[in-house]
């Protein structure tokens, strides 16, 4: 599928001020926030988009860019090493929610506004001594239904990169780190180079300290100098009851951490929910299957049915159809953010026997003369 033209994502015209982008990029992000529309994938895509639209607007250069070449501005670069930090090919949900962070993030009010699991997301972290800021890390948790009726803590293993203990994090044997002469310390490069379409002004992390603008020359032996190793940690969260496939929780500063001082990363917990041998989950609503005998759904029963949480007595009615559903009130999950359960709706299924007994056969055929 083509991609959406970024202005249209952000519903203003091509030649809208910086200040009309911000606004309008704002009351998208907003409204698209996936802390907002927790069970609605459309509407976290349409997140994530207009979040790229506005990493590339908001900079004149890349904006100048995409005015004159289109998505294809960003897509397939040319030469190794360019790096492109907002935006196009692979810019993804943490890329988005990293950027609605760091446009929004710190005292801004409308984080207030917004329900973020663990609350969290709303503490801005600054690097405050320059450096790299680490990457933020995905894990995923598998969560049974039993899980999800009641909420629960969990203690996750991550692997992360932290700090060097040996160098704490300097990266140097003595400690110091000199400032890089390639960049002079931005840690940013500029390459111009002529192209079909003319001349293009790329920028990427400096090649010498990789963006740090930092440089050591007394490399610490345990992490060869970036001030980084990888080391295994435990992180406990805690699930609220009612979670939903795709939801997440973040848990600030335990990606990776930062190089050269920078902040760590966060670690977004995503959720998934474990299929269930029983039930099958719509919402907060659960279904099952319950099957009758011809007879008892002619006659009527009374049958115990297993719930989430405990057994309930199910009186069926004489003349019950196959594919009638009964309702079980407040016997499914908890509505996240909502007060009240959700039901468990019981779906009969008549079952039809493969083969009769010569006494059964005989019944049936009674029955089959006097139903004439
Ligand atoms: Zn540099
Ligand atoms: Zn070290």
């Amino acid at each position: 599928m083509a991609k959406a033209d970024y202005y249209e994502l952000l519903g203003i015209p091509k030649d809208a001020s910086d200040d009309d982008i911000k606004k309008a990029y704002r009351k998208l992000a907003v409204k698209y926030h996936p802390d907002k529309n927790p069970d609605d994938k459309a509407a976290v895509e349409k997140f994530r988009e207009v979040a790229e639209a506005y990493e590339v607007l908001k900079d004149p250069q890349k904006r100048a860019q995409y005015d004159q070449f289109g998505h294809a501005a960003f897509e397939a670069p040319q030469g190794g090493g360019y790096s492109y930090g907002g935006g196009g090919a692979g810019f993804d949900l943490s890329d988005a929610l990293r950027a609605f962070m760091n446009n929004f993030g710190g005292g801004d009010s409308i984080i207030g506004d917004i329900f973020g699991f663990g609350g969290s997301s709303r503490t801005r972290r600054g690097g405050g001594h320059g450096g790299t800021r680490g990457n933020d890390l995905q894990i995923k948790l598998g969560l049974t239904l039993e899980e999800i009726l009641t909420g629960v803590k969990k203690t996750l293993k991550v692997r992360r990169l932290d700090r060097c203990t040996e160098c704490s994090g300097s990266g140097s044997k003595s400690g110091r780190r000199n400032t890089c002469a390639k960049c002079g310390g931005v840690g940013r490069v500029r390459h111009v180079s002529n192209s079909f379409f003319g001349q293009m002004v790329q920028e990427s992390a400096c090649p010498i300290c990789r963006g740090d603008g930092q440089v050591v020359s007394d490399p610490c032996a345990a992490c060869g100098g970036s001030g980084l190793r990888q080391a295994e940690t435990t992180v406990s969260v805690d699930i609220p009851a009612g979670v939903e496939e795709g939801n997440y929780i973040r848990v600030p500063e335990k990606g990776d951490a930062g190089r050269a001082g920078g902040a760590s990363g966060d670690l977004l917990v995503i959720l998934q929910e474990k299929p269930h041998d029983q039930f099958v989950r719509h919402g907060a609503d659960l279904a099952c299957e319950l099957t009758l005998t011809f007879s008892e759904a002619a006659l009527g029963c009374s049958k115990i049915i297993q719930t989430l949480e405990d057994k309930v007595n199910l009186k069926i009615p004489g003349g019950t159809q196959s594919e009638k559903v009964f309702k079980l009130k407040s016997k499914g999950l908890a509505a996240y953010r909502n007060k009240g359960k959700g039901d468990l709706l019981v779906r009969v299924r008549v079952y039809t026997p493969e083969k009769l007994g010569r006494q059964e056969k005989e019944l049936f055929e009674k029955l089959a003369e006097l139903g004439g």
